[in-house]
């Protein structure tokens, strides 16, 4: 499929179904932001669910914050963002468009002239202001990343929750920058969600902290359905480092323009609690009773996008087919993914059908997330559920009054077989376990 095929398709896909839609279309549009449609909403909240579990559900040494966005110049100050989170601007002198360095050439790619001004620093943070006065004492940041979230409530964490290192800080939520080329869809936005987590280690530990972690974040995208030909760790040469990393690795997926990020895992030292020990005058250190040592913990941080991922996600799952001779598209997306792990299709809107789908459908929305679909033709509801990346679909029929069992069809084999109500449950939990 050609490049700009696959995106346009994606984009038609998540507009057309309800996934992702572009902000106040209804006014035109809004500046690259993005809404999140019912199938869209949904689907975000399974990236952040399959990343909680394994981060912070299956571990008991990571405990989760929620910490404020609207946030104290002080943290910006203290972190080094107030002076270092700037990217280099250039404007065109020609077309006078402006553009990030870093992403052209040395030439304009709207009207490809290469009479460009000298790159300029400019501070990507959102700035604000908290009460009724603008003035300089009431200025606010909004978050740029939820990073600092976990170093500024260090101490408070580590005590009230009796942690000793290694352990780790997690936290999702929304970050904003003020990006100055933002684009390729939910690729790069203004406004977007981050998953981060700090893991706090003996300084000595920090390089094989930082191994584990690289890999373990690799693994997690590749159980989730990414192919390994579209996924790779790729390691930051020294000049590319951001000013608190002594060393970075990104997990790379293959978009259709090329390898781009999906996720950073930076040694960051003791960058940000020597910043704000200094600032603050707190004391941030950590005393082990046991070896009488005190150290300042490195943080290991793996640094992942929940509306990137999702994008990753989509493209890599969407495929088109033949089925009987007929063309489908279908997303085949990670049952822990898919909008819906299961839809209930009554073969038709006769009551004593609805009756049997209806009591099926409570059942299952007990632990999955379920679609009901009694409209069109069966053959029409599977493709509409194949394109919305639906793994299973449960039919019930007027043989499902006489034996008590429905047809389930595999999304990606079309498959059907038959498996009574009563096991339908279990049948579903050992399907996605074994997936
Ligand atoms: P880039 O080099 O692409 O600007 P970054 O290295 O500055 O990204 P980090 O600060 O490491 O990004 O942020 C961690 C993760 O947050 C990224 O890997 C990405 O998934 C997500 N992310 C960062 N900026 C954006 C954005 N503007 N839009 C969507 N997701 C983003």
């Amino acid at each position: 499929m050609e490049v700009s095929d696959l995106m346009d398709k994606i984009v038609s896909l998540c507009k057309r179904r309800g996934f992702i839609f572009p902000s106040a279309e209804i006014y035109g549009g809004f500046r690259s932001t993005y809404d999140y449609g019912p199938l869209g909403s949904l689907m975000l909240r399974n990236v952040r669910t399959a990343w909680w579990k394994e981060i912070v559900q299956k571990r008991r040494d990571v405990v989760p914050i929620d910490a404020s966005i609207l946030s104290s110049p002080r943290i910006w100050e203290a972190s080094g963002h107030l002076a270092n989170f700037t990217d280099p601007l250039v404007d065109c002198r020609n077309c006078k468009e402006r553009w990030r360095a870093d992403h052209i050439d040395g030439v304009c790619p709207n009207c490809g002239s290469s009479n460009l001004t000298e790159a300029r620093a400019f501070n990507m943070m959102f700035k604000s202001f908290v009460g009724p006065v603008e003035d300089d004492a009431s200025v606010a940041y909004l978050r740029p990343e939820t990073a600092q979230g976990m170093f500024i409530n260090y101490k408070l964490v580590q005590q009230s929750a009796n942690l000793k290192p290694p352990f780790g800080i997690a936290q999702i939520g929304k970050s904003f920058r003020n990006e100055i080329t933002p684009g390729n869809f939910v690729f790069r936005t203004r406004e977007f969600e981050q998953m981060e987590m700090e893991f706090f280690v003996h300084p000595e530990e920090a390089e094989k902290w930082h191994v584990y972690w690289y890999n373990e974040r690799y693994n997690w995208y590749l159980n989730l359905g990414v192919p390994e030909t579209m996924l790779r760790l790729r390691h930051h040469g020294k000049e590319e480092l951001s000013h608190y990393s002594a060393g970075t690795v990104d997990v790379e997926f293959l978009f259709p323009w090329g390898w781009g990020e999906l996720e950073g895992i930076a040694n960051r030292t003791d960058y940000d609690l020597n910043a704000h020990m200094q600032a603050s005058g707190e004391d941030l250190s950590f005393f082990d009773q046991n070896t009488k040592e005190r150290y300042i913990p490195y943080a290991i941080e793996p640094a992942a996008g929940v509306t990137r991922a999702m994008m990753a996600f989509l493209l890599a799952a969407y495929d088109e087919d033949v089925i009987a001779g007929e063309p489908r598209t279908l997303l085949r997306l990670h049952p822990r993914l898919a909008p819906y792990t299961v839809s209930v299709l009554p073969l038709s809107k006769k009551p004593e059908l609805q009756k049997v789908a209806n009591e099926i459908f409570s059942d299952l929305s007990e632990s999955y997330s379920v679609g009901y679909d009694e409209t069109q033709s069966i053959g029409r509801r599977y493709r509409r559920q194949d394109e919305i990346g639906t793994p299973f679909c449960v039919t019930v029929d007027f043989q499902t009054l006489e034996d008590g069992a429905v047809t389930i069809r595999d999304r990606d084999s079309t498959s059907q077989e038959r498996v009574s109500i009563s096991e339908l449950s279990q049948y579903l939990a050992v399907k996605v376990r074994d997936w």
